[in-house]
């Protein structure tokens, strides 16, 4: 009998693992892929706030991100340099690895290969049954249960919690490359419809090259890599790219008796780049404390762990809410639009308020100021920001809307 059973080795399933043994909970993770680490498609970027706040594996960091090329649409070209870098970019393998021996250390039960497919909630315990190469069936029982499966939401509805309201789509690809690269993005409907590219290099000679957008990827990326990357047999095929679905959105309920979503499972992910490590880690460490308090008062309804949501929307919400919606307004302009928010950026002043207030993880505050800074210059504005002025209205609602948290439901109706 465990005191928690975590269903997903992911980041966030690894990382509230090990938190949660460190006080002497008894945990087992359960892992589908027989390597944990093994063939996740991540860019593996975590601002520095993260690292510290979260004292993530350093032995990890491949390099630093401080100064980055910006591409329009039609190529024209701004570098933006921060005044420190503010961001690292760690190999998912060994990080995840990394988190996953923390976790051992003291005292987790990490079983991979090992793929969950059917969850029973009685009064008194969680029984979760695990498959082993397709046939073979292990039986877990626990006191929670912890659903940090990513993007995968099998069990949600089963068990009582919401579904993700989107989703959007990120692609990537690794080559090597001799040749010296920059940190560089690209915009632009051309480039990446409703999202946006990049091209982030690692040591060794080695690059990722990936997209975020609303479609499918994979034709994107590979026109990407035609024009820049001139390595010819090298560059992958259409269906040799990997891409995966990222969460968009609040998952509401995260949690009802006995269990709880973290992580992208729970749609703690940015909505604006996609990246969910940073916001699942905070999902997590909330996630944590409900749970020790949980197991010292034996108190597993819905309505203990209901103060769990509460706490992680009130923390993340607007980020999220307000993501969605610039992203969506993005998603509206041409790429002249675009190509006119480039010139207007190079010539308004943007970059020193990006320096000012640009924070990797928190992007509310840049946004909205950035939304103050462009109304003073209206006649500068493509037609469609005129417009569109109730969508910038309504971004700006959103950020003043408190989490509606009456909406979670804190006891059950059967
Ligand atoms: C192309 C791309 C680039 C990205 N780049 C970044 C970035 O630079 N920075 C960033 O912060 N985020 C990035 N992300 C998002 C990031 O990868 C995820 O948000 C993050 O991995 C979420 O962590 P998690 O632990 O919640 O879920 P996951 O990492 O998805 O882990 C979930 C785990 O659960 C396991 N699982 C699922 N179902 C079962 C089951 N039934 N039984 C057993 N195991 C199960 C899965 O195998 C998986 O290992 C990127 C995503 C994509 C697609």
């Amino acid at each position: 009998m465990n005191d928690v059973v975590i269903v997903g080795g992911g980041p966030v399933g690894l990382y509230l693992a090990g938190s949660l043994a460190e006080s002497g909970v008894k945990v087992v993770v359960l892992e589908r892929k027989k390597e944990i680490g093994k063939e996740v498609i991540c860019t593996g970027i975590i601002g520095r706030e993260a690292f510290e706040k979260f004292q993530l594996p350093s032995q990890a960091i491949d390099s630093s991100i401080q100064k980055v090329e910006l591409v329009s649409p039609g190529g024209d070209r701004i570098f933006y340099t921060h005044p420190h870098p503010f961001a690292y970019v760690v190999d998912r393998v060994a990080f995840d690895q990394l988190l996953a021996a923390r976790a051992q250390a003291r005292g987790v039960e990490i079983i991979s290969g090992i793929e969950v497919v059917d969850i029973r909630r009685s009064a008194h315990i969680i029984e979760v049954t695990g498959r082993e190469n397709d046939h073979l069936n292990r039986f877990y029982k626990a006191k929670i249960c912890v659903l940090a499966t990513g993007n995968s939401f099998r069990f949600h509805h089963q068990l009582g919690l919401g579904l993700p309201q989107e989703f959007v789509f990120g692609g990537q690809v690794e080559l090597h490359d001799d040749e010296k690269h920059l940190h560089r993005l690209w915009f632009g409907k051309a480039h990446a419809p409703g999202g946006f590219a990049w091209q982030i290099p690692l040591k060794r000679k080695k690059l990722k090259v990936g997209l975020l957008s609303s479609t499918d990827t994979r034709p994107y990326l590979v026109r990407i890599l035609k024009k820049y990357y001139p390595l010819g047999k090298q560059l992958p095929l259409v269906h040799e790219i990997s891409q995966k679905a990222i969460t968009q959105g609040i998952v509401s309920p995260s949690f009802s008796d006995r269990v709880l979503a973290v992580g992208e499972a729970a749609g703690q992910v940015k909505t604006t780049t996609g990246g969910g490590i940073f916001y699942g880690l905070l999902g997590a460490r909330i996630a944590e404390k409900i749970i020790k308090q949980a197991l010292i008062t034996n108190s597993f309804q819905e309505s203990h762990f209901s103060i769990y949501e509460y706490e992680w929307r009130r923390r993340l919400e607007k980020e999220i809410r307000l993501g969605l919606t610039m992203r969506k307004f993005y998603s509206l302009l041409d790429d002249e639009d675009v190509s006119r928010l480039f010139e207007i950026a190079r010539d308004n002043g943007v970059f020193p308020l990006v320096q000012q207030k640009g924070n990797f993880d928190w992007h509310s505050q840049l946004i909205l100021n950035l939304i103050r800074h462009l109304s003073h210059h209206p006649r500068h504005l493509p037609p469609i920001f005129q417009i569109s002025w109730e969508v910038w209205k309504k971004a700006k609602k959103e950020f003043q809307k408190k989490p509606d948290v009456t909406e979670i439901p804190f006891t059950k109706v059967d």
